[in-house]
């Protein structure tokens, strides 16, 4: 049950938000089918209602029944499918609403309760539809239901046409009614609430979906610039609890362009994502932090990691680097990297950004494939 409910959530297709609807309020409607069925046998019931409306009544909820099965199986047959489905939201949200009222309108819409109902369809609405259905059958329902009302002020119709005299007595419901309008009062519940949890666990897959998504970078899978950043600047921010230092490399691929001219775009991001890669077994995940900053511009955040213990994880990195051979069009080529390495302690995140990029630059001029490295606030040999 619970993993075909995650199934159902995951893999959030318009017909499968549908189809949860539908099973959502089908148990609801076939209890009530079976209690009001139940009235028929028990003579004490039987006396107090009224049959012509339980047998209209039973006939409403067998439709509604009937509708929930036909359009379910079409639903759950499309229910990976990406296609809207306006009819069926329409279908679907009606034929809750409507079997919600006539057990309300047969049965006493003061005395079971009927913002509940209203409620209900808008929950079910709200979390599996646009506002729009909602709206259009949460105004249908209410002008039913006031129709109805003002047509029982008038005298039209009887309150609650299910019951006769001997469902009360002395004015007081019988006990069999009263556990029928507990029943409505806390099914009722019970199904508005369990949509409230769908709802709740589903906004919470999706915040955690979009906040993976915004420290994702999409090409590679490794973590962006601004996830990066974060981690820095809480980094920075326990230096000056903890006191122990942290180290920084910033990367950049040597002669990238020219992979790009040779091979074309496509081929080079191939390249960089296997270059992630190698990046990732390079260094101590989770505790490290490998990330795509730029382009071709990576960087890694190694929190406890003095220079020296740096030094040999960049060795380790460039000799990754240089055993992998990249197959790319028939063609097989080797890659270097140069790297700008900060040991930091507590300094501005810019500052030791800055020194590291620094760092970076010399290693390019100095003929790339290599790292410089140096403490922060300090130049580098
Ligand atoms: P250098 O050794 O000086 O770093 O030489 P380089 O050719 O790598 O020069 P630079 O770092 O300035 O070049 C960056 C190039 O990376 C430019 C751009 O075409 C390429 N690039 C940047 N982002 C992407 C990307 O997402 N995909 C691909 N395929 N190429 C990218
Ligand atoms: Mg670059
Ligand atoms: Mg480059």
């Amino acid at each position: 049950m619970r993993q075909t409910l995650d199934h159902l959530l995951d893999s959030w297709t318009p017909a499968n938000r549908c189809l949860l609807a539908v099973l959502m309020s089908f148990p609801f409607f076939v209890l009530f089918w079976l209690f009001n069925s139940a009235a028929f046998l028990h003579a004490e019931v039987a006396e107090g209602v009224n049959h012509g409306t339980l047998v209209a009544l039973q006939s409403f909820l067998s439709v509604v029944l009937m509708v929930s099965i036909v359009i379910g199986s079409w639903l759950w047959t499309r229910r990976n499918l990406p296609d809207r489905v306006p009819k069926a939201n329409l279908l679907v949200t009606f034929n809750i609403g409507l079997g919600y009222l006539a057990i309300v309108v047969a049965t006493g819409a003061f005395t079971t309760g009927m913002a509940l109902v209203l409620l209900g369809v808008l929950a079910v609405g709200l979390l599996l539809f646009s506002v729009g259905t909602v709206l259009r059958v949460f105004i249908a329902c209410l002008l039913i239901h006031s129709g109805q009302d003002a047509l029982v002020m008038a005298g039209w119709l009887p309150y609650a046409p299910l019951l006769n005299a001997q469902a009360f007595e002395g004015g007081v419901p019988t006990w069999w009614l009263s556990a029928w309008q507990n029943a409505v009062f806390y099914l009722g519940w019970a199904m508005i609430l369990t949509l409230v949890f769908v709802l709740f666990k589903r906004l919470d897959g999706l915040h955690l979906q979009l906040a993976k998504l915004s420290y994702t970078d999409v090409l590679t899978g490794l973590s962006n610039r601004r996830y990066f950043m974060e981690r820095l600047t809480s980094e920075s921010n326990r230096y000056a609890r903890s006191g122990v230092p942290y180290s920084l490399i910033l990367l950049d691929v040597d002669h990238f362009k020219s992979i790009n001219d040779r091979y074309g775009h496509h081929a080079g991001d191939e390249v960089l994502c296997r270059l992630a890669q190698i990046l990732t077994e390079g260094v101590r995940t989770p505790t490290d932090q490998p990330a795509r900053i730029g382009g071709e511009e990576f960087a890694v955040l190694l929190p406890d990691t003095s220079l020296a213990a740096t030094e040999i994880v960049c060795r380790r990195i460039a000799e990754g680097l240089r055993q992998h051979t990249f197959n790319v069009k028939g063609e097989s080529f080797h890659l270097t990297i140069s790297m700008g390495v900060v040991e930091c302690r507590g300094e501005p995140i810019e500052a030791a950004l800055k020194q590291a990029d620094r760092n970076l630059y010399k290693a390019k001029q100095g003929g790339r494939d290599q790292a410089i490295y140096s403490m922060a606030g300090e130049v580098a040999p």
